[in-house]
């Protein structure tokens, strides 16, 4: 059930700081022991993609993005504390915060379908012989998106060989739909929007047994491939010297679609943190699907349309009106709580990053950017920490930007113009 005054915040369009009650009503849907499995076959298949690819070669297959130093950032939004950048726009060939989860589970499919035909081996460098790559060019991956997940997974389907085909919505940017017709890619264009192309795409694939549909909605192996994130950003931390504690806890700041990434990212970090660190999620204001489904309870689902949102932002890799179950389920009770972003604050993330950090993100990976001033700043804000014990002046505040690796210099310096035209 959905509070009445909180419908109409949510309605206003006004962004807003939501704190997650956090209490568990659900039984757990996702199996913890996956993530060290994804772990495991992503390090086995390290040195197959550092042979497929020069940007993975590079990175000898290990796909990882850096912990940068982000205080420029913190004093242009006159922030306190410390400010880090996690800067997953820089993962190779995937560009975004979809790396880690689509292509594991693309791995994951070509090592079920070598089980299949018989390969009993554990070095994944044989599937890249001519053999291999002949018997997955006879299988399909179907995935939809608003482009970054299919992005992921149609470069890695095809690098490995596999056919892909992608769903894509009307939010989808007409140079994505270019970058994978270019390597190979089916890309169907649909009318409606994120959740209308994953359906058409579930369809098809469900009536075909070549295929293999990656479903962003509820797929653990999705999941389970963003949750190694957490796994790879302890040592970044160590590096830079940072301790976390429940004292001096990590403040993480993710920006939400459907929610399998930023909740895969956070079921990581809780379950290797715990209490030393706070997970956030941002999301639109006219997308706002994960609080929405987390505050009126997860019993039945429950879209932005229900409540009178459009979910035009933009933002389009989190135009997303139907919250994911899985993750919804899962961060039931392990996010601190979510805060909504208008365009104009994305817009005003966006040109400092750039004039700030000299890095070059789309909106969606500026959602995060407001989340320590409502901790500073608001009264429920003030409240959770003084409830918590945080201190925001002296905390460590991480914020996670997911994508624009790939963006195409015009289109860049398009959006680039029009921020800095919003600046005051
Ligand atoms: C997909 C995406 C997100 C959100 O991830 P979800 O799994 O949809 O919640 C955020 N930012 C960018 C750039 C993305 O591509």
């Amino acid at each position: 059930m959905l509070d009445d005054m909180l419908r109409q915040a949510l309605r206003s369009q006004t962004p807003m700081l939501w704190i997650n009650p956090g209490v568990r009503t659900q039984p757990e849907l996702f199996d913890p022991a996956l993530i060290d499995q994804a772990e495991q076959r992503l390090k086995r298949a390290a040195p197959l993609l550092a042979a497929g690819h020069p940007a993975l070669a590079a990175c000898d297959g290990v796909v990882e993005s850096p912990l940068l130093p982000a205080d420029a950032l913190r004093d242009a939004y006159s922030g306190q504390g410390q400010w880090l950048l996690k800067a997953d726009h820089r993962l190779p060939l995937a560009g975004s915060v979809k790396a880690r989860g689509g292509f594991h589970e693309v791995l994951e499919f070509a090592e079920h379908c070598a089980r299949e035909h018989g390969w009993q081996g554990e070095d994944f460098r044989e599937l890249g012989s001519a053999q291999w790559r002949a018997c997955f060019s006879g299988y399909q991956l179907v995935v939809g998106s608003t482009g970054n997940l299919g992005i992921s997974i149609g470069l890695m389907a095809r690098l490995l060989g596999f056919a892909a085909q992608v769903h894509m919505s009307q939010d989808a940017k007409d140079w994505k739909k270019a970058l994978l017709r270019e390597q190979g890619v089916d890309v169907v264009e649909h009318g409606g929007d994120y959740a209308a192309a994953v359906a058409e795409g579930r369809r098809l694939a469900e009536a075909d047994p070549q295929s293999h549909f990656v479903d962003d909605e509820r797929s653990s192996s999705l999941f389970a491939g963003y949750a190694v994130a957490a796994r790879r950003l302890l040592p970044q931390l160590r590096e830079l010297a940072i301790e976390v504690s429940a004292r001096r806890p990590l403040l993480v700041y993710l920006p939400c679609g459907v929610g399998g990434a930023p909740g895969g990212i956070a079921y990581g970090l809780k379950q290797m943190l715990g209490d030393a660190v706070h997970v956030w999620f941002a999301e639109p204001v006219a997308s706002p699907s994960v609080l929405l489904q987390l505050a009126a309870g997860l019993e039945q689902p429950l879209s932005v349309y229900d409540i009178g949102l459009d979910n035009r932002t933009l933002a389009d890799g989190m135009a997303v009106a139907q919250a994911s179950m899985l993750a919804s389920n899962a961060m039931q009770d392990r996010l601190a709580g979510v805060f909504t972003v208008s365009d104009a604050q994305l817009q005003r993330g966006l040109a400092l990053a750039w004039n700030a950090l000299g890095e070059r993100l789309e909106h969606s990976a500026c959602a995060g950017f407001t989340g320590p001033g409502w901790l500073m700043d608001s009264e429920p804000g003030r409240q959770w920490c003084l409830a918590q014990g945080v201190n925001p002046a002296q905390a460590v505040h991480l914020l996670w930007s997911t994508g624009g690796g790939l963006l195409p210099d015009s289109e860049f310096e398009a959006w680039l113009h029009q921020a800095q035209a919003e600046l005051p």
